[in-house]
Order: C-alpha cells, then sequence, then structure tokens
C-alpha cells in the first residue's frame, strides 16, 4: 500500500537546545507501539484524509554530551488548520522517527475521537471462542505496546521459544493490515477447511485464488498457528474445533508467562495480570495466613447470597467472595494442604492492570442460596493503596446455543441458555457505541446485557 504514495520529504530544521532537552527526555521515556510510521502515514494520515490536509517531517542531529543524536520531526495539519507534532530523538534515524511517530499518534489519538474500524475474524473451524480475547486486544493500542515491548525483550533475550508469542504478534500484524480498509470481509467459505488443522494451506490456497482474499487467509493462518501452539503445550483439546472462552484467554497467557519465564520480564505484565495479598483461615489450623497472588483473571461466581447486600460486580470484588476457589498453601510436614480456604481477610490489591478480565464459573454454588443476580456496572471503582482507580466495561463473550441464536439477539438469555452454549459472540464497546460480533460479521446489538452470566468472559479497561 505504502508504494502508491510519493515518499515524504525530508526538510531541515535546526531544533533549540531546549527543545532539544525535552524532547530527548520524552524519547526515553516512550514506549513505541508497532509499526509506527505506516500506522501514521497510512492507517492514518492516508486513510483520513477527510481529516487531515498535509504531513510533513524535518530531521536534524545534535551533538550532545559527546554524542551524535538524530532529531526527527513530524507534524500533521488538520482541516481546521490544526497543527499536530510530536519530536523523537535516537542514536539512529530509523529510532528517531519510530519514537516521533509513536508520540504524535498518541496525540492524535487523544485529540480526535476516531471511528474504530472494528472487525470480527474468519471462523472456518469453530475457533469462535477465541473472539473475546482477540478482538478486544486485537482493537487496543496498549496491547501493541505490549508486543513490541515483547519484541524489545526477546531480541536481548538467546532463546529462541517464544513461538505463542510471535503467533500473537502474526496475528495482529495481519488483522491490523486485513482490516485497515474495514471489516474482514469471508464472503465464501473455502469447503472442506473445517477440520483441518495441519494441511489447512492446501484448501485454503484455491480460496485465495478465487476471491482474492489473502488477508482473511493471513489472519487465519496467525490464529491456527497460536492453536497448534496450546494444543502441543497446553491441551491437546485444542487440536480439534470448539472450545471454551475462558479456558482460551488464561490458557494463552500462562503460556505466554510461561514462554518469557520470569514474570517479572512478561511483556503483558501490567496490561492483565492482577496481583494482590490477603490473609486466610484454614481447617488445618492455619490462622491468618498471608498470600500472595499475580493471575491474569479474577474468578466470579454467576450469583451472590440474598443477605449479602452485594449490588454490583464491584462490591462483590470488595466482598472477597470471589478468591473463595483458592485452596490452602500451608505446609504441614511437608504435604501442602491444599483444602478449600476460609475467612478471606485483609484484601489488597498491589497494581491497577490496563485490564482487569472476569472469569464467570460454570454453575451457581450450591452454597448460595436465594442465589441473586450481580449486575455487571458500566464502570468499577479499583483501590489500589490510597488510589481509586476507574475501569469501563469494554467486552464480553458469552456463549449461547446455536438453536436459539436468533432469538438470543433480542432477550437475555436464560440461565440454562447460556450453560449448554456452543457458539460464542462478543459484545464490545467502541466509540461509546456497543457493537455485538458473529463470527466476522458487525452488527448494531438488540439489547445490552444488565447482569453477569455463567461463563462470561468479562473485560474492563482502566481509564485512568
Ligand atoms: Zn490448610
Amino acid at each position: 500500500m505504502s508504494s502508491n504514495f510519493s515518499p515524504i520529504k525530508e526538510l531541515p530544521f535546526n531544533i533549540s537546545f531546549n527543545e532539544f532537552q525535552s524532547a530527548l527526555s520524552e524519547s526515553v521515556n516512550h514506549e513505541t507501539i508497532c509499526e509506527p510510521i505506516k500506522q501514521l502515514i497510512n492507517n492514518t494520515y492516508h486513510r483520513r484524509r477527510d481529516i487531515f490536509i498535509s504531513i510533513r517531517k524535518w530531521v536534524d542531529i545534535k551533538n550532545y554530551a559527546n554524542k551524535d543524536h538524530h532529531v526527527v520531526k513530524w507534524e500533521l495539519k488538520s482541516n481546521s488548520n490544526e497543527l499536530f507534532f510530536a519530536i523523537g530523538v535516537a542514536s539512529r534515524k530509523k529510532a528517531a522517527a519510530d519514537i516521533a511517530a509513536s508520540l504524535l499518534l498518541e496525540k492524535v489519538n487523544l485529540a480526535i475521537n476516531f471511528e474504530q474500524n472494528i472487525s470480527g475474524l474468519p471462523n472456518y473451524r469453530g475457533h469462535c471462542y477465541t473472539w473475546p480475547t482477540l478482538i478486544t486486544f486485537l482493537n487496543d493500542p496498549e496491547f501493541s505496546r505490549c508486543l513490541m515491548n515483547g519484541l524489545a525483550l526477546i531480541r536481548q533475550e538467546k532463546r529462541d521459544n517464544f513461538k505463542t508469542f510471535y503467533g500473537l504478534k502474526e496475528l495482529h500484524k495481519n488483522y491490523i493490515k486485513g482490516t485497515r480498509n474495514g471489516p474482514l470481509v469471508v464472503d465464501h467459505l473455502p469447503t472442506g477447511i473445517e477440520n483441518k488443522y495441519q494441511d489447512w494451506r492446501k484448501v485454503a490456497e484455491s480460496y485465495v485464488r478465487s476471491t482474492g482474499r489473502r488477508d482473511v487467509l493471513n489472519v487465519d493462518a496467525a490464529l491456527i498457528y497460536i492453536i497448534m501452539q496450546l494444543r502441543d503445550s497446553v491441551s491437546q483439546d485444542y487440536g480439534s474445533p470448539g472450545g471454551d472462552s475462558r479456558l482460551f484467554y488464561r490458557d494463552l497467557f500462562d503460556q505466554i508467562e510461561k514462554e518469557f519465564r520470569l514474570k517479572e520480564i512478561n511483556p503483558f505484565r501490567h496490561f492483565n495480570q492482577v496481583a494482590m495479598k490477603f490473609s486466610y483461615n484454614c481447617k488445618c489450623g492455619a490462622q491468618n495466613e498471608p498470600i500472595d497472588l499475580e493471575m491474569n483473571s479474577l474468578t466470579v461466581a454467576p450469583k451472590y447470597h440474598d443477605d449479602l447486600g452485594v449490588k454490583s460486580l464491584q462490591e462483590f470484588l470488595e466482598s472477597s467472595l470471589m478468591l473463595s476457589n483458592q485452596t490452602c498453601s500451608k505446609n504441614n510436614d511437608g504435604m501442602i494442604c491444599n483444602e478449600p480456604i476460609v475467612d478471606v481477610s485483609k484484601l489488597e490489591f498491589i497494581n491497577a492492570p490496563k485490564y482487569l478480565v472476569f472469569t464467570i464459573k460454570d454453575v451457581i454454588p450450591a452454597s448460595i442460596e436465594n442465589p441473586k443476580d450481580i449486575l455487571m456496572c458500566s464502570e468499577l471503582k479499583f483501590k489500589v493503596g490510597q488510589t481509586n482507580h476507574r475501569y469501563e466495561l469494554k467486552s464480553h463473550g458469552f456463549q449461547i446455543s446455536n438453536d436459539v441464536q436468533k432469538t438470543l439477539r433480542d432477550t437475555e438469555p436464560q440461565d440454562d441458555d447460556s450453560q449448554d452454549g456452543t457458539h460464542t459472540c462478543v459484545m464490545i464497546k467502541t466509540n461509546d457505541e456497543w457493537k455485538e460480533i458473529d463470527n466476522n460479521k458487525v452488527l448494531e446489538p438488540l439489547r445490552v446485557y444488565k447482569t453477569i452470566k455463567q461463563r462470561m468472559l468479562i473485560f474492563y479497561r482502566r481509564i485512568d
């Protein structure tokens, strides 16, 4: 695509010392997103010529502290003559240009409310269970930044077993490329592809020849690559169609954490890992036993006790009940106790990750009498130390039975509907509007879920 556009001329400029110093410190602290120049020129400037009238680039070299520093400045001008610019400083010119582009995109994305080009994904083999996680994250610039950080870390490591991570990076690249001009179109399903994992490319090539849709094929290829990694490293179940969206989410990020070996260098640590500490009692005699936990999701029961007085997911969180599936880790004469813990107290969260992810249990625990619905509030307050962070409901996946699918677009499902579901759909909020995604179709939802349901996977995104 970029070859269709004339290259951008580099103009000389002379940066002032003050401007240089502030650009230098901003550059050092900035984490660039994936392929920032392509994103800036192709995906932002050329795609939104209705908003932008010009793009310009300046270059300079500054000697500072006995070192040559490359300086690159990018500038976008809007049709209302508003100027957006950013300056990157680095020892290499390409790096300086990347940083400046990434910084500029950040500014522009904050200032202009772009219509998000959300897209579903092709579903050739029953992989709808991956959509809640993938559609939510592939459309998030913060996720792109984590991939970038991960790549930088991998370059330092002298190992090559980052297969799942690479798969995710390839999927992201192909999804962004494939959806550049609108949602992915899957108009012709290649016949015979449904159960193929190993030799799918043979079947798919004929599809590409007949439709010219290589972008869809590349997205599909990257997805199957990830699925194959999970089949080989986590569970044979990934070798056949169908699955559970909650398990996929957990397995995927557990596997990536394993590939990075140390949780401290997991590039998604501050993205979706929530850390906490609390104390508990146990019938083995453990009293106020302290425990530290770091998890990529919080497991929540689908209902609460009538007499608990909980009205929202937030209150439910604070009630600590969600930790009731933890077991005692006390070592009694060489044996780990493993009994279910009781009396959780002094619960404290240690970080506020970009995403808080909730997995909702399959069934209402028998211990819950007079079960009541838990509100899936549009905003959560989440306290870390003295700070209250705000999270907004971003998306959720839900499983439904194929035979009731049509009517479920009109009415909220009953509990037993959501239990025996075989097809997964996604509700996602983009630019203050909810979209319902069913395979590659992006639909206007006919309703919004108000309460949490069994088997749901729910994503809350931090807004401050
Ligand atoms: Zn115990």
